[in-house]
């Protein structure tokens, strides 16, 4: 059951970020069977299914999400209000059910089960890119009650939306402008000296990283990210141009690091925008290619066991990325 309520994007005329704003109608309590788990009669739409893969893996399947905040049909209409921008919610929202089982998380998982929904969330967004309304798709998991987790079912979200959110936007022009200036990769000369002196390091394979970035806005902020030069997540997961079981396996690692140290966090993928929408006013996809890196962010929420805030936008950690990166590398994964 798909239901909608009254929403629209406003962009705030100074940070110019969007906000969806909508009065949430009261929904009634889940009822009835898990609607993720098989045979659920309350199975939402199936959009893409991955099946069992030779290693076994799988199946996957990227459903509706059963309350989306974005609605597929319609155009973005966008339009000004006196000095406000409008426009309506459209876009996707899916859920990804990474597993069958209702009580195995992503972490629980084995590299070839993760390695399938991988391959799932990268077919999924490349096929929505293929959408020139989205300028925008991504693959995000929040867990935990801390972190707005929605349903008990082990799952994911992707989101397709008409406009590119404020924090990617600030990374792409900080890329584009760092590309302008030296023709380098930001994120690549990042690693490059991030390797020289590894005290952020957390985890290093042949094909992939994960480490403590420099300035972590919150205590065991990671990253995950190939180590070679690549912009686009889901093209290099369809194409195999990194090690998908590698990356499956250090994915499953660094979410087990974060679950021993925290019981909720959020986990966002940043990936190039959608390149067949170029912008001819601002021009911010010509170089994306060279220019941006893909990359997991994982947000681990500590709760009352440490105290981050942030004041006017200045983060605050108790946890220094150096030692946040020792204490995750000493704990045990497997
Ligand atoms: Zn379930
Ligand atoms: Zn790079
Ligand atoms: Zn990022």
């Amino acid at each position: 059951m798909v239901d909608l309520w009254n929403m629209e994007l406003r962009k705030d005329p100074i940070t110019r970020s969007w906000v969806i704003v909508g009065d949430e109608p009261e929904r009634p309590a889940h009822e009835g069977r898990c609607p993720f788990c098989p045979g659920s009669p309350n199975q939402p739409q199936v959009i893409a299914t991955l099946g069992a893969n030779d290693q076994g893996g799988g199946p996957v399947m990227s459903v509706v999400h059963p309350a989306p905040l974005y609605r597929v049909e319609g155009e973005p209409q966008r339009h000004s209000e006196g000095i406000y921008d409008v426009m309506n919610t459209v876009g996707a929202h899916e859920v990804l059910v990474q597993s069958i089982r209702h009580d195995i998380e992503l972490w629980q998982s084995s590299d070839a089960e993760i390695s399938q929904f991988l391959l799932l969330a990268a077919q999924r967004i490349q096929d929505l890119k293929r959408d020139l309304r989205f300028k925008y798709v991504t693959l995000f998991k929040n867990h935990g009650a801390s972190a707005g987790q929605e349903f008990d079912h082990p799952i994911s979200q992707i989101t397709a939306t008409t406009f590119v959110p404020r924090r990617v936007l600030y990374e792409l022009r900080a890329a584009r402008d760092f590309y302008a200036d030296k023709e380098r990769c930001v994120f690549c000369d990042t690693l490059n000296q991030e390797m020289r002196t590894p005290d952020r390091i957390v985890e290093t394979g042949a094909d992939y990283i994960s480490l403590c970035p420099f300035a972590s806005r919150i205590p065991y902020e990671l990253w995950l990210m190939p180590r070679r030069h690549q912009s686009s997540f889901e093209r290099s997961v369809t194409s195999g141009a990194g090690n998908l079981n590698e990356l499956s396996a250090m994915l499953r690692h660094t979410l087990q690091r974060v679950i021993a140290i925290a019981e909720s966090f959020h986990m966002v993928l940043h990936t190039v925008p959608n390149t067949y929408q170029k912008s001819n006013i601002l021009q911010y996809w010509k170089t994306v290619d060279e220019d941006y890196h893909w990359h997991f962010e994982i947000l681990p929420i500590l709760g009352t066991r440490a105290k981050p805030y942030f004041l006017k936008e200045v983060y605050y950690t108790n946890i220094s990325s150096e030692v946040a990166a020792e204490r995750l590398r000493k704990l045990t994964v497997k």
